[in-house]
């Protein structure tokens, strides 16, 4: 349906724009919103030199004469928040966001490198990988800045709730937990659409990872609450994803999600019928080669699933003396 990097048109004023990702996600699907006599922009792409020189190449061609007036982005990650300091100047707009995601952006952009590296480390030592994995992590270093452009000076916050006028249009902000800290949802109830970022996919299961900052947290409870929240929708909501096509079954796929992490908590917490590590559980589970890059973000998966059991009573953690964690079903309450 779509043509890589020309706009699309998808409803009245909304057009979509797909952008090349340089890996498996294959593409990501940016937001055009008619606002006036200019154009807001949903999410900016991947923030690589690739990235930048197809945004000059849209703005010289297909793009070309069209005004902008905001950039909004629906969370941190790369392939979404990673043009945005290098787009805001560009355009000339202002990024609008949440806060836990600007804040989620700045911090993995201004930390220090080696420290990012080293808590990293840390925390796949915790979940049991062995030396050789550890140090092909350590060679693979961290390529976060290799990914984005330097985040812009400031920016517009965007709260649960707040109503942004764009065009004709009403679009209320919906924030969400799981995927990333405080995922933006744009959602039209005139219209009935739904700008969905990462936060509700067609066909994959969105990461729902915990990550060496927070350890011990439980996404996977935000991530199952957030697609309650989903499922209150309209049924026949129209769904714009950030990978993948449009849809109309959102409560089918909030259903779907929901059942697939149900069947993970379950193969894990019988995983952990004798104690195991969280790299022997992603061995276990993960019957496909995977790279260093997969492995990290298995062992993130796996953890988020471990800590929910964990918070539900299901299963018990211990800490061997050189700090890795073991897990183990727990004995039922008397
Ligand atoms: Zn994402």
């Amino acid at each position: 349906m779509y043509h890589t990097a020309l706009p699309t048109p998808v409803a009245p004023g909304l057009e979509a724009l797909r952008l090349p990702l340089p890996f498996a996600l294959d593409h990501v699907n940016l937001w055009l919103l008619a606002d006036g006599d200019g154009w807001v922009l949903v999410d900016s792409g991947f923030g690589d030199e690739d990235g930048c020189a197809r945004w000059e190449e849209l703005l010289a061609g297909p793009l070309a004469g069209r005004r902008f007036t905001r950039l909004i982005c629906t969370h941190s990650h790369p392939d979404h928040m990673g043009l945005a300091g290098w787009l805001a100047g560009r355009l000339g707009v202002t990024l609008l966001t949440s806060r836990g995601e600007w804040e989620e952006g700045r911090q993995s952009w201004f930390a220090d490198p080696a420290d990012l590296l080293a808590r990293k480390l840390a925390h796949y030592h915790r979940l049991g990988y062995p030396p050789e994995r550890l140090e092909a992590m350590r060679q693979g270093g961290d390529i976060y800045r290799s990914r984005v452009s330097p985040p812009p000076d400031s920016f517009v916050p965007l709260a649960d709730g707040d109503e942004l006028r764009i065009g004709e249009g009403v679009w209320r902000v919906l924030t969400f937990g799981g995927h990333s800290p405080e995922h933006v949802c744009l959602w039209n109830p005139e219209a009935n659409i739904l700008i969905a970022g990462d936060q509700i996919l067609p066909t994959i299961s969105p990461v729902v990872a915990c990550w060496p900052d927070a350890p011990e947290s439980d996404p996977l409870r935000l991530f199952l609450d957030g697609l309650a929240t989903l499922r209150r929708l309209p049924a026949e909501t129209l769904v714009l994803p950030a990978h993948g096509m449009p849809f109309h079954h959102l409560r089918q796929r909030c259903d779907d999600l929901a059942e697939h992490h149900r069947r993970r908590l379950a193969a894990i917490a019988a995983a952990c019928t004798t104690p195991a590590t969280g790299f022997a559980i992603v061995t276990a589970l993960f019957t496909r080669p995977l790279d260093i890059h997969q492995q990290g973000f298995a062992g993130g998966e796996i953890l988020a699933h471990l800590n929910r059991l964990e918070a539900d009573g299901q299963i018990r953690r211990e800490i061997s003396p050189a700090g890795v964690w073991t897990f183990q079903s727990a004995p039922p309450l008397p």
